[in-house]
């Protein structure tokens, strides 16, 4: 069992939390971070990143954050794989406590979380988890080739998820409630131009059935209506594609949150009700969610952090 002390400590490790640690280790506060469950956070789950600037031929999320983390330990900084289970704000140094039973004391903290990927709270979801069910169709959608699957949601995330899946599965069926995509209108264009991509509007998923494995989608149409009619529909992959949860458990009690569990942060900064504690990318942040939204925070954070410690 170690005791680490540090100026800063970062924790996660997607476009924020790496930033963060680029900019505090060049202002020479030695940061350390730690990885968490998911090092790189969800852009490594994800499939071309076409909008990160500095990139004109698009990059994969996973090289993305590999640049990212090994420009900030070029600069000194500790990057760690561990997971931080519970901490302690209420006085300074704060404290935190990892999975292998560390304990680490923080002049200063930057929250960088992220959030993860909700499920619709069917039970059969779990049932079939690994089974046909899952969150990630670059992780899983390899063992769809040439099979019929579906994505749940109708914004960015979703698009992009069926039209990598429309380049292995033979059909793919977009399953949306409402009776348009939320996504912006250059992915929704790719998605209607994808001839095996077929959108279901104002469809909702009842459950789902199959002996051991997934076989298939209770789908229920114009919930509620006039027109409501109930359609089984053969599936193979259900995949979730519906938004995000922040990623704050650990941290109920011990800084404030909005009614949806996203740390609330001073209008002007990055800071916390927690005078030292900052928060920065998705964790905070139910509106933009963009890797350069995410990078950029990362950056204010830092710098916070560089004036909270001089003062
Ligand atoms: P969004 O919140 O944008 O979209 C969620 C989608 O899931 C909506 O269509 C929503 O429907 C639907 N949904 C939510 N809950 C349910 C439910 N219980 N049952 C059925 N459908 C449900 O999340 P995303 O993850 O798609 O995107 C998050 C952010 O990240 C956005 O700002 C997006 O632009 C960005 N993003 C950008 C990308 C890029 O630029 N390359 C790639 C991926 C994401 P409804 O519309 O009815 O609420």
């Amino acid at each position: 069992m170690e005791t680490i002390k540090t100026n800063v400590l970062i924790i996660g490790s997607g476009p924020a939390g790496y930033t963060a640690a680029l900019y505090t280790s060049r202002a020479n506060l030695n940061p350390v971070l730690y990885e968490g469950h998911q090092p790189g956070g969800q852009l490594t789950i994800t499939t071309e990143v076409e909008n990160f600037p500095g990139y004109p031929e698009g990059t994969t999320g996973t090289q993305l954050m590999d640049d990212i983390r090994r420009q900030a330990i070029r600069f000194g900084a500790d990057v760690r794989s561990g997971i931080i289970t519970s901490v302690d704000f209420s006085k300074r140094p704060f404290k935190a406590i990892t999975d292998s039973g560390d304990e680490i004391e923080a002049q200063s903290v930057i929250i960088s979380t992220g959030a993860s990927a909700k499920f619709l709270g069917l039970p059969d979801e779990q049932k079939y988890m690994g089974l046909g069910v899952s969150a990630c169709a670059t992780c899983d959608g390899f063992f769809y080739r040439g099979k019929r699957v579906a994505v749940v949601g109708g914004g960015d995330t979703a698009c992009e998820e069926a039209l990598y899946l429309s380049n292995i599965a033979s059909d793919v069926f977009m399953i949306v409630r409402k009776d348009h995509l939320r996504a912006s209108k250059v992915m929704q264009q790719r998605v209607l131009d994808k001839p095996n991509i077929r959108v279901l509007f104002n469809t909702n998923t009842a459950g789902l059935y199959g002996e051991e494995f997934l076989e298939g989608a209770h789908l229920v149409e114009n919930k509620g209506t006039d027109l409501e009619q109930h359609n089984d529909v053969a599936l193979d992959g259900f995949f979730l594609a519906i938004g995000h949860k922040p990623n704050t458990d650990i941290f109920k009690g011990q800084i404030d949150l909005d009614e949806q569990g996203y740390i609330i942060t001073d209008g002007h900064s990055t800071a916390t009700n927690v005078e030292g504690v900052f928060a920065a990318g998705d964790v905070a942040d139910p509106h933009y969610r963009q890797a350069i939204t995410a990078a950029g925070s990362g950056c204010r954070a830092a710098l916070d952090v560089e004036r909270f410690l001089a003062l």
